[in-house]
């Protein structure tokens, strides 16, 4: 079991004990379990509340990096250090609900090789970040092959096949809603109603995320670099009306020099329609470079 942390000092023993209602269940199943949290360079006592933990049990462990890089990394390091031949990934803030365990068990018996949740509501979000959310998905459908579900968690039991096969993806840019839907595997999905966090705050503002939606877009479609080529064609289509509309006015009316109006207008919508798609060729050139560096996805300070 992975979980991620950045500065989760609250709420590190509450998802253990959340987490150890499901003990006798785990036993009557014969699971042995090992529970690593990562903590994603947390500013607070998040580590020390995992040692504690490791004092008493000793299926608990912990990799601790040496900065902050965000939740992608903090998954992908998770997946690097268990051993487990059947891995979940969870939330720590309990958003997560630890009680559907024995049913994705139990759909994993059936045959499946991976159990995803969904949220079927965004109860008690900002109804602007839905917004957005829902326009993101509908978006990535359009653009993308890769198969995404709205209101998607990260929250996912796999078996270590799947698991192997999303380490072989080494990526930098890492979205990893994305990358679930592109190892494929046969998938059930179980839905419930959005539950609050238990404690602390949300590490996600709006900036973060659209950033973050970004990367997904750039991560699994190419259709904005498409953009570019058909607004061209069409812009070239629609300077050469004009220039035979301006042509056969002068020949008629014999006045060039009226129009400035519309010209500064037309200007400015294709000064800016070039910006736009210099832009979005700016997207993908930056995610090369970062790609063609190869730095590491993330750095270990301490493992136990
Ligand atoms: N998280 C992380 N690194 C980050 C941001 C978040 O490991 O840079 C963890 C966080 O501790 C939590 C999970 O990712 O366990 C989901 O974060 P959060 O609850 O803030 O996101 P939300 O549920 O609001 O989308
Ligand atoms: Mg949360």
């Amino acid at each position: 079991m992975i979980v991620p942390c950045y500065n989760e000092e609250e709420s590190v023993e509450l998802f253990y004990t959340e987490l150890m209602k499901n003990d006798s269940f785990f036993h009557g199943e014969n699971i042995e379990l090992e529970l690593l949290y990562v903590d994603d360079g947390s500013g607070d006592r998040t580590a020390e509340e995992v040692k504690k933990l490791i004092k008493k049990d000793n299926r608990v462990h912990l990799v601790s990096f040496s900065r902050n890089f965000g939740k992608e990394a903090a998954m992908y390091a998770g997946l690097e250090n268990v051993k487990g031949d059947y891995v979940v990934l969870m939330d720590v803030d309990l958003q997560d609900p630890p009680s559907l365990l024995p049913e994705m068990i139990s759909c994993m018996k059936q045959g499946y090789d991976s159990v995803a949740t969904r949220r079927v509501s965004r109860k008690g979000e900002p109804p602007i970040r839905s917004f957005f959310a829902r326009i993101f998905y509908r978006l990535m459908k359009k653009i993308s092959k890769t198969e995404m579900m709205d209101g998607a968690r990260d929250y996912r039991l796999m078996t270590r096949q799947m698991v192997d096969a999303i380490l072989s993806m080494q990526e930098y840019n890492r979205f990893t809603k994305g990358i679930f839907g592109w190892v494929g595997f046969r998938t059930k999905w179980l839905e419930y109603e959005n539950i609050e966090r238990a404690k602390g705050e949300t590490k996600w503002s709006f900036w973060k995320l659209l950033v973050y939606s970004i990367e997904g877009i750039t991560a699994f479609s190419t259709v904005p670099l498409l953009l570019a080529s058909v607004l061209g064609v069409l812009f070239c289509l629609l300077a050469f009306v004009m220039i035979l509309f301006v042509i056969i006015r002068k020949l008629i009316f014999g006045d060039p020099v009226s129009g400035w109006a519309s010209q500064v207008c037309i200007m400015l919508l294709i000064g800016g329609v070039q910006f736009f798609c210099t832009g979005i060729l700016g997207q993908y050139l930056a995610k090369t470079y970062m790609e063609v560096k190869k730095r590491p996805i993330y750095l270990v300070k301490e493992k136990i």
